[in-house]
């Protein structure tokens, strides 16, 4: 079952993410991708090649790039926890600190 017209991309790799298998769903083009923390995951071709490509790792990278660099990490969560409680009128007296971070990957 040749299809030209589509290049397979199976073994490239791309961030942190081995293309596995290639499959084609309807109009869309999705792999199955191994990152390095070896977690087995599905996406769009779309998020991990070309220009809206966003996806970089099964999500772990994140955590891993800001600690990794000394980031903190807690900083855009921390914004985000203090604007929900602004939003819902509540008083927002928790610190950065108070946010525990998992060491594990979630995925
Ligand atoms: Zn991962």
């Amino acid at each position: 079952m040749a299809r030209p017209k589509s290049k397979s991309h199976v073994g490239e790799k791309h961030n942190r993410l081995t293309i596995l298998e290639q499959h084609s769903e309807k109009k869309a083009v999705y792999f199955t991708v191994k990152c390095d923390c070896g977690t087995i995951k599905k996406v769009r071709k779309d998020a991990i090649i070309g220009p809206r490509a966003e996806t970089k790792s099964c999500g772990c990278v994140l955590k891993a790039h800001d600690w990794n660099r000394g980031r903190d990490a807690r900083s855009p969560m921390w914004s985000r926890a203090k604007y929900r409680a602004k939003q819902k009128g509540l008083d927002f007296n928790i610190t950065k600190e108070d946010i525990v971070i998992p060491d594990t990957c979630p995925c």
